[in-house]
Order: structure tokens, then sequence, then C-alpha cells
């Protein structure tokens, strides 16, 4: 596996309903960066992450790697991006661990051997080996995300994009899915809330609100900007509110 770049120019995207989710975002991504995307609900922070395997599709250009994003690459750059979306159980279907992360190298053709190896790979990365024949149902929520995570790491993808990983998470297992974060070699791109997440896993966020980049920078630098965060609906970690008078 080597991290790629992504390149993102102009991509707009309109929802069958008439909203218009994403308005002329342009961003690059160097190989292996870790990138937080913040932004009000409804900033357009999934459906563009949506766009990154082709999931959905709007106008513009999405270069992962050397491959543009177009129908007849879209099963070369699926093999590249995988998506963890914010609920794990989007993405564990099956009776064991092991089976759900063994789904996706069998489906590409991967003899069970070379699966199983691949998947005890991904779960050992996770820190779940010991949980390879659990049902994930008997699984904690902080467990079951990292067995979604390794389900996208068995396919050894270039490029991981995260959707509020810590949502629904204690702080223990937040706190291990920050570590796990960090230390992956992908690009990585991390749509959350959670800025004191951002913090710690991106050295640069980009703030999204009504489908556009309003600001691109170091992560110190823009969670630092009450002003900035503020005039977007959101709040610097600590952030008091003046008392009211
Ligand atoms: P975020 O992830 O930042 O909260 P979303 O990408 O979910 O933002 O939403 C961006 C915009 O698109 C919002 O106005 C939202 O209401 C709208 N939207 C999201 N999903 C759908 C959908 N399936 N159908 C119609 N509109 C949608």
């Amino acid at each position: 596996m080597q991290p790629v770049p992504l390149l993102i120019r102009d991509l707009s995207f309109r929802y069958p309903s008439g909203q218009l989710a994403l308005n002329g975002v342009s961003v690059t991504i160097a190989a292996g960066e870790s990138v937080a995307v913040i932004g009000p609900n409804g900033a357009g922070k999934s459906t563009l992450l949506l766009h990154l395997n082709g999931l959905l599709r709007g106008s513009g250009r999405i270069q992962v790697g050397d491959t543009e994003l177009r129908r007849e690459t879209l099963g070369a750059v699926r093999r590249q991006v995988g998506l963890v979306f914010q609920d794990p159980d989007d993405q564990l279907f099956l009776p064991t661990c092991l089976d759900d992360v063994a789904f996706g190298p069998l489906n590409e053709g991967a003899t069970w051997e070379a699966a199983v190896q691949r998947s005890m790979q991904a779960l050992a990365a996770v820190g779940m080996t010991e949980h390879a024949n659990t049902p994930p149902h008997q699984l904690s929520i902080g467990q079951r995300k990292r067995v979604a995570l390794a389900t996208v790491l068995s396919m050894m993808p270039s490029l991981i994009a995260f959707d509020e990983p810590s949502a629904g998470l204690d702080p223990w297992a937040r706190r291990q899915l920050i570590g796990i974060i960090r230390h992956l070699p992908q690009t990585r791109v991390v749509a959350t809330h959670d800025l004191a997440l951002a913090l710690e896993t991106c050295r640069r966020t980009i703030l999204m609100d009504a489908g556009t980049i309003v600001a691109d920078g170091p992560t110190a630098e823009i969670l630092t900007d009450t002003d900035l965060l503020l005039s977007h609906r959101m709040e610097p970690p600590g952030y008091r509110p003046p008392a009211a008078s």
C-alpha cells in the first residue's frame, strides 16, 4: 500500500430534492496527509466523503493518485479509497467479525487463506484479534467501530475517509480510535464535529459551510480562530459563551 494524493476541482452536487450540497469545492491533499473536515450540520461534509469513491457523482473533477474518477475507473478508484461510515452497523452484517473483514478481499477474488491472512492483519491493526470469531452485535460500539475500520483496512486502501469517527464513543474508546487514526500510513480525510479529535489526528483542517470551503489551514490556527468558528456556527474547544446579562 502506497498513500496517494487526492485532487478535487470545482466539485458541485445537488441532491434530487434540489438541495445544493456542494458548491465548487476544490482541494488538494498530499499523499499520506491527514486532513480534518469540519463544519456545522448540513455543511456538506458527508456529501463530500460520498464522492471520494463515487457513491455520489457531482460535476467537477476528482483524482485519486493518478486515476481520475470516471465511470470506467470506478472500480479502480473504489479499490484505493476506503470509507468508514459513522454507524459501524452499516459495515457489519455477517455472523463473525472475521467474516465481515474477509468479505471485501473474498469478493475481490482472494483465496480464503489470503483473505484470512489480510483480515487477521487488519484486526490486529485495530486491536481486535481476539474477537475474530465474535458476532459483531456482541461487541460495544467502540469495538464495532474498530472492526468496521478493519473491514476497510483489509482492502489495503491508499486513502481512508472517516465520517464522524468518534460519534457515540466513550472517552476510552475514543482515545483508542484516535491512536489508531494517528498512526495509519494512508492519506486520511476525517469529517468530524469533534474538534479535539481533529487537533490530535490532523495537522491540517478544512472548514466547510453551505457546500463550500471557507477556510483551509493548520488545525491549531483554525481551532483557535474563535471569530471564524463562531461565524460558521462552530464553537472552539473549551469555548464559554458570554454570560447573559
Ligand atoms: P454534513 O455532513 O456537513 O452535516 P451533509 O453532506 O449531510 O452535511 O448535507 C449537506 C446538505 O445536503 C444539507 O443541506 C442536507 O440537508 C442535504 N442532504 C444531505 N443528504 C441529503 C439527501 N439524501 N437528500 C437531500 N438532501 C440531502
